[in-house]
């Protein structure tokens, strides 16, 4: 068994200070230096998972290959380490509670009065430390959701506590701040630093290493000050600066010896470990930033206000664009709003557009206008799991003649249901819920474009549905030049679509989107900006 270092990242002063990039740009730094890492976020909420949460309040709902319906970060940690994270790498209080209350049930306590300590710590402290021992990791890096000083992080902070104590130099916190800028005064301001490192202490957890995220780098003197006021080495003070993009992060924390400072501080020689080998990641950090030529995509979908939504989408198509050299003008467009009428004037100039996934009624039409408008101008489109659907409706409305064609999902009336619940797939329906979760194996067909573009037959994809393209109606979509061109054979589902005449038109029933990574951009989204380039 190795002896696995725990590393806390906490933050003060306000939320949404990037507490996650941080988290991922240290795993990076680390995993880049040999080490074997992983990322875990706990959350302060008591939803028992992110599954049922509305994008517009939290973001997307971010799918693990074990079919996990987790927290956007692990998103981030995906694609900026390219290892995949599992079910125990988010947990929420929601699922701590469950699983303390389920063993009061069942006894386990033995007629102890269940606390909040030791208790709930105690299963706090179980599910860090269990992903450390599960596969051998030298890091495990925890992000703690919310701001230092909120009620709902109370007994996670008080995890750390003990931890701290129980683990000695193999646990370490960083907690990340903020240092605004008084444009009047013309000033950075440490003072709210100094307070939430305060609020730490007064729940008994000093920091180790203080990240201040600022608008203007932080002198010397100043990181002294920070040092002084709040226990820490001076060399332990570093500034996050705002980048124009978060892939930016892991370079500039480099700079600041993140990962140097960490290993110091965790007992490891500096002479003896390898520097991070960062070459992969600077050349596309590069790519990005020097690609000038715009490529012009619209995402389509509901849920645009809020363009955490699609987290996963957009990242994947910014790791394609750069790949193509391009610069990626995206528009999110709002699909309650498009008509057959309007739809010319709405997406005029798009190179590529992409139908989003989503649940329900709202907004469908608009995105049927959208496809018939991209089916027959011929403009690349990829439809994406409800993208997909209406791929499958549209063409069945206006190419087989089916005026009623629809979902189940949206009309359980109609007699042409072309999305529909088969009955082939009762088996692989999560518990519980109804939903196919998580990563399917997928057969592509010699010779389609989905297999020239994945460049082998066997593929496996994560998913997130309850509905399926209905099979009664696959031959006569083949027949139509509609073709199935990725199947899963076990339960015989239809996973990909393609319609042939046009030059790139495909609809995919997965999320293509949650396995896209920096290193290792996804094949549909490369090929789809490439024949948006092309035209
Ligand atoms: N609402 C559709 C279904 O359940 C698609 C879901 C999605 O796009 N993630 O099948």
């Amino acid at each position: 068994m190795k002896d696995t270092k725990y590393i806390f990242v906490t933050g003060g002063v306000t939320s949404s200070l990037g507490k996650g990039i941080i988290a991922a740009s240290l795993g990076k730094l680390l995993q880049a230096r040999g080490f074997k890492v992983t990322n875990q976020k706990l959350d302060p909420y008591i939803n028992i998972d992110p599954g049922t949460l509305n994008p517009y309040e939290h973001g997307e709902c971010y799918v693990t290959v074990d079919g996990h319906e987790s927290d956007l970060d692990l998103g981030h940690y995906e694609r900026f380490l390219n290892v995949e994270t599992h079910k125990a790498n988010n947990v929420t209080t929601g699922r701590i509670y469950q699983n303390v209350i389920n063993k009061e049930r069942r006894g386990d306590y033995l007629g102890k009065t269940v606390q909040i300590i030791p208790h709930i710590t105690d299963e706090i402290k179980r599910n860090i430390k269990q992903l450390g021992s599960q596969s051998d990791f030298d890091f495990v890096i925890t992000e703690i959701g919310g701001t230092v000083g909120d009620i709902e992080s109370l007994p996670y902070i008080e995890s750390v506590r003990q931890l701290r104590w129980e683990l000695g130099r193999n646990c370490l916190i960083v907690h990340l701040t903020y240092v605004p800028y008084l444009a009047a005064a013309k000033e950075l301001k440490t003072k709210p630093t100094q307070h939430s490192v305060k609020a730490l202490q007064e729940q008994g957890v000093q920091a180790d290493i203080l990240v201040l995220r600022t608008e203007h780098n932080i002198s010397q003197e100043m990181r002294k000050k920070v040092a002084l006021f709040c226990n820490v080495e001076p060399s332990a003070v570093m500034q996050s600066i705002d980048v124009p993009t978060i892939y930016r992060v892991p370079l500039n924390m480099q700079q600041e010896k993140l990962d140097e400072v960490v290993l110091t501080k965790m007992g490891f020689d500096l002479d003896k470990t390898q520097p991070a080998k960062m070459d992969k990641w600077i050349e596309f950090v590069e790519k990005l930033e020097n690609a000038k030529e715009e490529v012009r995509i619209g995402l389509v979908g509901k849920y645009v206000q809020l363009p955490d939504a699609y987290k996963s989408i957009i990242e994947s198509l910014i790791h394609a664009s750069a790949y193509n050299n391009k610069k990626l003008k995206l528009e999110l467009i709002l699909s309650d709003k498009l008509t057959d009428e309007n739809i010319q004037k709405k997406l005029s100039g798009l190179q590529g557009i992409i139908v989003a996934p989503g649940f329900g009624q709202r907004g469908m039409d608009g995105k049927l206008a959208t496809l018939k408008y991209a089916r027959e101008n011929d403009i690349p489109c990829l439809g994406i799991c409800l993208g997909m659907q209406a791929m499958t409706i549209e063409f069945a409305r206006n190419v087989l003649g089916y005026k009623d064609a629809n979902s189940t999902e949206i009309d359980t009336t109609t007699p042409h249901n072309v999305v529909d619940i088969m009955d082939e797939q009762k088996d692989i329906l999560n518990l519980g819920g109804s939903m196919r979760l998580g990563a399917f194996k997928c057969k592509l067909k010699k010779g389609s474009k989905a297999y020239d573009i994945y460049k082998k037959e066997n593929i496996s994809e994560r998913h997130r549905h309850r509905f399926e393209f209905n099979n009664k109606y696959k031959e006569e979509f083949e027949t139509n030049n509609m073709i199935c061109s990725g199947l899963n054979e076990e339960s015989n589902l239809v996973e990909v679509i393609e319609y042939t005449p046009n030059k790139w038109y495909i609809g995919v029933q997965f999320h293509p989107e949650y396995s896209s990574t920096v290193v290792n951009p996804h094949p549909l989204f490369i090929s789809f900006i490439k024949a948006a380039i092309e035209g």
